[in-house]
Protein backbone atom coordinates (compact mmCIF):
# COMPACT_ATOMS: atom_id res chain seq x y z
CA UNK A 1 0.00 0.00 0.00
CA UNK A 2 1.29 3.06 -0.95
CA UNK A 3 0.43 6.76 -0.01
CA UNK A 4 -0.87 8.95 -2.38
CA UNK A 5 1.58 12.16 -2.63
CA UNK A 6 0.56 15.22 -0.69
CA UNK A 7 -1.39 17.72 -3.51
CA UNK A 8 0.73 20.47 -5.05
CA UNK A 9 -1.80 23.01 -4.00
CA UNK A 10 -1.28 22.56 -0.31
CA UNK A 11 2.66 23.65 -0.86
CA UNK A 12 4.01 27.22 -0.72
CA UNK A 13 5.79 27.36 -4.54
CA UNK A 14 9.48 28.52 -3.95
CA UNK A 15 11.00 31.53 -5.40
CA UNK A 16 12.30 29.25 -8.17
CA UNK A 17 9.61 27.63 -9.33
CA UNK A 18 7.48 29.02 -12.08
CA UNK A 19 3.70 29.67 -10.06
CA UNK A 20 1.20 27.51 -11.85
CA UNK A 21 -1.55 29.87 -12.76
CA UNK A 22 -4.22 27.01 -13.40
CA UNK A 23 -3.61 26.03 -9.39
CA UNK A 24 -3.52 28.95 -7.86
CA UNK A 25 -5.08 32.43 -7.75
CA UNK A 26 -2.99 34.74 -10.16
CA UNK A 27 -3.26 38.08 -11.13
CA UNK A 28 -0.97 39.98 -13.64
CA UNK A 29 -0.96 43.91 -12.84
CA UNK A 30 0.45 45.43 -16.01
CA UNK A 31 1.38 49.26 -15.85
CA UNK A 32 1.42 51.70 -19.21
CA UNK A 33 3.27 53.74 -21.26
CA UNK A 34 5.83 54.12 -19.52
CA UNK A 35 9.04 54.21 -17.61
CA UNK A 36 7.06 56.74 -16.44
CA UNK A 37 8.84 59.27 -13.79
CA UNK A 38 7.62 57.09 -10.34
CA UNK A 39 8.95 53.55 -12.29
CA UNK A 40 11.45 53.76 -9.21
CA UNK A 41 9.23 53.95 -6.35
CA UNK A 42 7.30 50.94 -8.14
CA UNK A 43 10.12 48.82 -8.50
CA UNK A 44 11.31 49.40 -5.01
CA UNK A 45 7.37 48.22 -3.70
CA UNK A 46 7.06 45.03 -6.03
CA UNK A 47 10.48 44.20 -4.56
CA UNK A 48 10.33 44.35 -1.44
CA UNK A 49 6.42 42.29 -1.97
CA UNK A 50 8.39 40.27 -3.75
CA UNK A 51 5.74 41.13 -6.38
CA UNK A 52 6.18 40.61 -10.37
CA UNK A 53 4.54 42.76 -13.41
CA UNK A 54 4.11 43.52 -16.49
CA UNK A 55 5.37 46.96 -18.16
CA UNK A 56 4.26 47.79 -21.74
CA UNK A 57 6.82 50.35 -22.48
CA UNK A 58 6.58 53.67 -24.73
CA UNK A 59 9.89 53.94 -26.42
CA UNK A 60 10.42 56.77 -26.37
CA UNK A 61 10.61 56.23 -22.31
CA UNK A 62 12.78 53.72 -22.65
CA UNK A 63 14.91 55.60 -24.40
CA UNK A 64 14.89 58.45 -22.15
CA UNK A 65 14.26 56.16 -18.49
CA UNK A 66 16.65 53.39 -19.48
CA UNK A 67 17.78 52.18 -16.32
CA UNK A 68 14.54 51.77 -15.11
CA UNK A 69 14.22 49.34 -17.82
CA UNK A 70 17.52 47.63 -16.88
CA UNK A 71 15.71 47.41 -13.38
CA UNK A 72 12.38 45.88 -14.82
CA UNK A 73 14.13 42.81 -16.51
CA UNK A 74 16.50 42.44 -13.50
CA UNK A 75 13.98 42.31 -11.08
CA UNK A 76 12.09 39.75 -13.10
CA UNK A 77 9.46 41.78 -14.65
CA UNK A 78 8.06 41.39 -18.12
CA UNK A 79 8.55 43.91 -20.76
CA UNK A 80 5.85 44.09 -23.54
CA UNK A 81 6.01 46.40 -26.22
CA UNK A 82 3.53 49.98 -26.23
CA UNK A 83 4.82 51.30 -29.51
CA UNK A 84 7.16 54.32 -29.54
CA UNK A 85 4.75 57.32 -29.43
CA UNK A 86 1.65 55.85 -28.81
CA UNK A 87 -0.36 56.57 -32.07
CA UNK A 88 -3.39 54.94 -32.38
CA UNK A 89 -2.47 51.77 -34.93
CA UNK A 90 -5.98 51.66 -36.87
CA UNK A 91 -5.19 55.07 -38.33
CA UNK A 92 -1.51 54.73 -39.57
CA UNK A 93 0.15 52.83 -42.62
CA UNK A 94 1.74 49.56 -41.76
CA UNK A 95 5.64 50.87 -42.09
CA UNK A 96 5.01 53.61 -39.49
CA UNK A 97 2.90 50.71 -37.63
CA UNK A 98 6.11 48.40 -38.02
CA UNK A 99 8.58 51.36 -37.91
CA UNK A 100 7.00 52.39 -34.03
CA UNK A 101 7.24 48.40 -32.88
CA UNK A 102 10.94 47.63 -34.25
CA UNK A 103 11.83 50.85 -32.96
CA UNK A 104 10.87 50.31 -29.25
CA UNK A 105 12.19 46.73 -29.64
CA UNK A 106 15.27 48.06 -29.92
CA UNK A 107 15.42 51.07 -27.50
CA UNK A 108 14.10 48.27 -25.11
CA UNK A 109 17.15 45.89 -26.26
CA UNK A 110 19.92 48.34 -26.09
CA UNK A 111 18.75 49.25 -21.98
CA UNK A 112 18.20 45.99 -21.56
CA UNK A 113 19.66 43.28 -23.04
CA UNK A 114 15.72 41.72 -23.96
CA UNK A 115 13.42 42.17 -26.37
CA UNK A 116 9.62 42.56 -25.94
CA UNK A 117 7.20 39.23 -26.60
CA UNK A 118 4.20 40.32 -26.14
CA UNK A 119 2.53 43.60 -27.77
CA UNK A 120 -0.03 46.08 -26.33
CA UNK A 121 -1.22 48.25 -29.27
CA UNK A 122 -1.65 52.19 -28.05
CA UNK A 123 -5.54 52.50 -26.64
CA UNK A 124 -6.25 48.75 -27.17
CA UNK A 125 -6.88 49.37 -31.00
CA UNK A 126 -6.10 46.49 -33.05
CA UNK A 127 -7.41 45.34 -36.67
CA UNK A 128 -6.28 42.40 -39.00
CA UNK A 129 -3.76 44.38 -40.44
CA UNK A 130 -1.88 45.18 -37.02
CA UNK A 131 -2.33 41.66 -36.29
CA UNK A 132 -0.44 40.89 -39.76
CA UNK A 133 2.38 43.01 -38.44
CA UNK A 134 2.17 41.62 -34.97
CA UNK A 135 2.81 37.79 -36.39
CA UNK A 136 5.34 39.36 -38.07
CA UNK A 137 7.55 40.46 -35.05
CA UNK A 138 6.37 36.84 -33.71
CA UNK A 139 4.20 38.81 -30.51
CA UNK A 140 0.32 38.10 -29.60
CA UNK A 141 -1.43 41.27 -28.84
CA UNK A 142 -2.48 41.66 -24.82
CA UNK A 143 -5.27 43.78 -24.00
CA UNK A 144 -6.89 43.68 -20.25
CA UNK A 145 -9.46 41.63 -18.51
CA UNK A 146 -10.26 45.27 -16.83
CA UNK A 147 -9.06 48.78 -15.90
CA UNK A 148 -8.17 50.42 -12.68
CA UNK A 149 -9.46 53.20 -14.24
CA UNK A 150 -6.35 55.22 -12.15
CA UNK A 151 -5.69 57.77 -15.01
CA UNK A 152 -9.34 59.00 -15.02
CA UNK A 153 -9.81 59.20 -10.67
CA UNK A 154 -6.21 59.89 -9.71
CA UNK A 155 -7.24 58.80 -6.56
CA UNK A 156 -5.76 56.66 -4.01
CA UNK A 157 -8.90 54.91 -2.39
CA UNK A 158 -10.76 55.07 -5.96
CA UNK A 159 -7.80 52.60 -7.62
CA UNK A 160 -7.67 50.41 -4.85
CA UNK A 161 -11.31 50.11 -4.92
CA UNK A 162 -11.81 49.85 -8.54
CA UNK A 163 -8.70 47.01 -8.69
CA UNK A 164 -10.06 45.08 -5.99
CA UNK A 165 -14.11 45.00 -7.99
CA UNK A 166 -12.17 43.66 -11.32
CA UNK A 167 -9.63 41.44 -9.80
CA UNK A 168 -10.50 37.79 -10.77
CA UNK A 169 -8.39 35.09 -11.01
CA UNK A 170 -6.13 35.28 -13.96
CA UNK A 171 -7.37 39.05 -14.70
CA UNK A 172 -5.25 41.43 -16.25
CA UNK A 173 -5.61 44.60 -14.61
CA UNK A 174 -4.51 47.91 -16.89
CA UNK A 175 -2.90 50.60 -14.68
CA UNK A 176 -0.26 53.42 -15.20
CA UNK A 177 3.48 53.82 -13.54
CA UNK A 178 3.24 57.53 -14.48
CA UNK A 179 -0.03 57.92 -12.13
CA UNK A 180 1.57 59.13 -8.82
CA UNK A 181 -1.71 57.65 -6.74
CA UNK A 182 -1.15 54.28 -8.25
CA UNK A 183 2.70 54.32 -7.57
CA UNK A 184 1.71 55.92 -3.70
CA UNK A 185 -1.02 52.85 -3.23
CA UNK A 186 0.89 50.38 -4.26
CA UNK A 187 1.98 48.81 -0.86
CA UNK A 188 -1.01 48.04 0.42
CA UNK A 189 -3.11 47.07 -2.73
CA UNK A 190 -0.48 44.48 -3.10
CA UNK A 191 -0.77 43.53 0.88
CA UNK A 192 -4.91 43.27 0.29
CA UNK A 193 -4.46 41.04 -2.77
CA UNK A 194 -2.20 38.95 -1.06
CA UNK A 195 -4.56 37.92 1.47
CA UNK A 196 -7.11 37.43 -1.07
CA UNK A 197 -4.57 34.53 -1.77
CA UNK A 198 -3.09 36.33 -5.15
CA UNK A 199 -0.11 35.66 -6.81
CA UNK A 200 1.16 38.81 -8.45
CA UNK A 201 2.70 37.20 -11.75
CA UNK A 202 3.41 38.24 -15.16
CA UNK A 203 0.99 38.57 -18.35
CA UNK A 204 2.85 35.21 -19.77
CA UNK A 205 2.05 33.21 -16.30
CA UNK A 206 -1.57 34.41 -17.00
CA UNK A 207 -1.97 33.48 -20.15
CA UNK A 208 0.12 30.27 -20.53
CA UNK A 209 -3.11 28.37 -20.77
CA UNK A 210 -4.04 30.20 -23.39
CA UNK A 211 -1.40 29.00 -25.77
CA UNK A 212 -1.11 32.26 -27.84
CA UNK A 213 0.14 32.54 -31.37
CA UNK A 214 1.80 35.55 -32.91
CA UNK A 215 -0.96 37.86 -34.24
CA UNK A 216 -3.34 36.88 -31.70
CA UNK A 217 -5.72 39.00 -29.75
CA UNK A 218 -5.72 38.02 -25.72
CA UNK A 219 -9.02 38.56 -24.29
CA UNK A 220 -10.34 38.77 -27.68
CA UNK A 221 -12.48 41.92 -28.26
CA UNK A 222 -16.06 42.26 -28.70
CA UNK A 223 -16.47 41.92 -32.44
CA UNK A 224 -13.44 40.79 -33.25
CA UNK A 225 -13.35 38.14 -35.92
CA UNK A 226 -10.49 36.13 -38.03
ZN1 LIG B 1 -1.05 53.55 -23.59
Amino acid sequence: MTLAPAPALAQTPTKKEPVDCEQVKCIALTFDDGPGKYAGTLLDTLKKYDAKATFFLEGQYVKSRPSYVKRMATEGHELGNHSYSHPDFTKIEPGAIRSEIQKTQDAVKKAAGVEPKLLRPPYGMADLQVSDIAAEFGMPMILWTAGSQDWSSKNVEAIQKQTLAVAKPNSIILMHDWVKQTVDGMPSLIKTLKGKGYHLVTVSDVVKSQDLKPGDIYPVPEGWEK
